[in-house]
């Protein structure tokens, strides 16, 4: 078994502490690596390596900076079977989604901002002929950058990205869950010739290494993605330290079709958004909101697909949805249905953990559930407002425009919506007063790095992507030249 070690200025070290805990794979129960178990001794010393490389890097010219990006971004490439490999282990998930999906998306972030970076522009204003401001903006120091389970990569790379492209250095923290493919990156920067201390990766635990990022005073930059709990636990630290703060967090999010809707494209497309990733996607369309003339065949054709999806062992070709991330994880979904029925619901399909013959002998102590079809459910109760974070949906009838704009946005969470309709001007109603970050019409996780991404309400605070990345990585200041007379 692997033993994994922290990345500190350029190598790997033990934790401070020299203790360990277990990396599991959930789709065979398998111990599949020893985890450092960091502090903030180990924290303490990834910040003193990032502060030493911050004024090195931080003058280091951005086309050389995009060069060592670009380089990464070819690496990850050439590595991505063995990364989709290990993606797979931590977390559970089809092999073929992380060789096709998470691991792809990794390099794209690598070259988006590595390329971002050459083209950017400096604002000035004149003020008639007296003033001239000239707005710079500089990288801020070294930024803690949290990441959760669900896309282990590809979400750390959204982050380390633009962080260090824009000239910070950086202390990363992946989830305790899958750290298998930062550790991995670790050893890709060091080939693509990243100098010592510019990323460090210090695994570990949220309440202890996480937490010992947040409130470190040295780390001016917080970006975080995971649940709304710890964003607010974290806000709770950062924000009296006046640190810059970037929160993704949670979803509850609506998929809305309207009767005129093309159901050919919104069925699977819906069935999609549902249950990609074991439904662990934060972006998953989990309520589904049904106008009533349709309601009923829509319900049945969903219900028939969701049967068709395989849930089995993630090596196989066939399969559609994996395990989940762990047994605790899969003890809180399995609740959630419990909670359903108890709340009036009726379980359409799914809701059993498959039988050994069909996850197969390797993954017989894995931690899989069937995909999950509600109905019957009132939009307020627990079941349809609280985020389960698994394979389960419910799916509610609802009569007008009005009434389905109220319900959707009866939610505390407010990151995306996928609405269906073939009419123009609804789709633009709709989408202006749905209280969401991102609206999808006629689609779902079409996804423009360049666009501002991050979601409204309880999911969260700031946006990342394109440019508002670069902005939330660099200090604005203004310099205001009095103009001769
Ligand atoms: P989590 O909040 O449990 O953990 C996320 C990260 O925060 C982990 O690295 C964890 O170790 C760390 N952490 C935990 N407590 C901490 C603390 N007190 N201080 C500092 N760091 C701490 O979330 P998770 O279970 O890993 O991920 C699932 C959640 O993430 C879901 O709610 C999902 O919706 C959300 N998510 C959001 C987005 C988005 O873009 N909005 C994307 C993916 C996942």
């Amino acid at each position: 078994m692997q033993t994994l070690a922290n990345f500190i200025d350029g190598r790997f070290v033990e934790p401070a502490g020299g203790t360990y805990f277990d990396d599991i794979d959930p789709a065979t129960g398998a111990r599949c690596a020893r985890v450092p178990d960091s502090d903030e001794r180990d924290v303490d010393n990834a910040v003193a390596a990032a502060g030493r490389a911050f004024p090195g890097w931080s003058a280091t010219p951005a086309a050389e900076r995009s060069r060592m990006l670009l380089a990464l971004a070819e690496l990850i490439e050439r590595d991505l079977d063995e990364l989709a490999g290990r993606e797979c282990v931590d977390t559970g998930k089809p092999l073929l989604v992380a060789q096709s999906v998470d691991i792809p998306r990794a390099v794209a972030n690598f070259r988006f901002f590595a390329t971002a970076i050459l083209h950017t522009q400096t604002e000035a204003h004149q003020t008639d002929t007296t003033a001239l401001n000239i707005t710079l903006r500089a990288p801020r120091g070294v930024a803690g950058l949290i990441s959760p389970w669900n896309l282990p990569l590809y979400l750390l790379s959204w982050k380390v990205a633009p962080a260090i492209a824009t000239g910070n250095t950086a202390v990363c923290k992946p989830s305790e869950l899958t750290p298998l493919t930062a550790h991995h990156l670790a050893g890709l920067c060091l080939e693509a010739g990243l100098p010592p201390g510019v990323l460090n990766i210090v695994h570990g635990r949220g309440e202890k290494a996480g937490a010992a990022i947040v409130s470190h005073p040295d780390v001016p930059t917080i970006s975080f993605t995971g649940g709304t709990d710890t964003g607010a636990t974290i806000a709770r630290t950062a924000a009296p330290m006046f640190k810059r703060l970037s929160l993704e967090c949670g979803g509850k999010n609506p998929t809305i079709i309207f009767a005129d809707a093309d159901l050919d494209e919104a069925l699977p497309t819906s069935v999609r958004a549902a249950f990609s990733n074991q439904g662990e996607i934060c972006l998953a369309g989990s309520r589904l909101f049904v106008e009533r003339p349709i309601h009923d065949r829509f319900v049945d054709g969903f219900v028939q697909r969701t049967r068709m999806l395989n849930v089995g062992d993630p090596h196989q070709k066939s399969t559609d949805l994996g395990a989940l991330i762990s047994a605790e994880h899969l003890a809180k979904v399995e609740s959630y249905l419990a909670l359903a029925q108890a709340e009036g619901g009726t379980i359409r399909c799914g809701g059993r953990r498959p039988p050994r013959e069909v996850v197969g002998e390797r993954c017989r102590h894995g931690v899989f559930l069937e995909p999950t079809v509600v109905t019957d459910l009132d939009a307020g109760c627990r079941t349809n407002r609280e985020e389960i974070f698994g394979p389960v949906v419910s799916i509610i009838p609802f009569d007008d425009e009005q009434e389905v704009i109220e319900q959707a946005n009866a939610s505390s969470y407010g990151l995306s919506a996928s609405l269906w309709t073939t009419r123009l001007d609804r789709a633009h109603r709709v989408a202006e007063r749905l209280e969401s970050g991102t609206v999808w019409v006629n689609c779902w996780m079409l996804r423009d790095l360049r666009v501002p991404f991050g979601g409204m309400k309880a999911s969260g605070l700031g946006r990342e992507g394109g440019q508002e990345a670069l902005r939330f990585f660099t200090e604005p200041k203004n310099v205001c030249i009095k103009l001769g007379s």
